[in-house]
């Protein structure tokens, strides 16, 4: 486990983090980011938006509009065609990491690292559902 990985757990079983992830705070973070997400995808979006695997999945974004293969915030996925049901399912595990985190979630991945392969909420999503592997 990398260091930032430690810090990562040690904030998760901290106090603040006990009080903080899965609570009411953390899902007023989720249903913002959801709200964010929304937006994005209403404004961006240019294939049919679709309710697959508990998120609304938005088609047709351009490639600027998102990060990798896609990009999950709050309950909302936003992506170009990448939406076959294995992405899915990895994408709806991020989607409970942000009710999990809050708005706590995008400082957590920041910190456990860009490279996916070793970050700690895309081994939990599935390297290989994802596409990383
Ligand atoms: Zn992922």
């Amino acid at each position: 486990m990398s260091v930032r990985d430690r810090i990562g757990d040690a904030i998760d079983r901290s106090l603040l983090g006990r009080l903080l992830f899965d609570s009411p705070i953390s899902w007023l973070g989720y249903l913002y980011a959801t709200a964010v997400g929304l937006t994005w995808g209403f404004i961006w979006s240019t294939g049919r938006v679709e309710r697959r695997a508990g998120l609304f999945v938005f088609r047709g974004m351009p490639a600027r509009t998102f990060g990798r293969g896609g990009s999950c915030v709050g309950q909302c996925y936003l992506t170009d065609q990448n939406v076959s049901d294995d992405v899915l399912e990895h994408e709806a595990v991020h989607k409970r990491q942000w009710q999990r985190y809050g708005m706590v979630f995008p400082l957590l991945y920041l910190l456990s690292g860009r490279d996916p392969l070793r970050n700690r909420f895309e081994i939990e999503a599935g390297l290989e559902k994802g596409g990383y592997r």
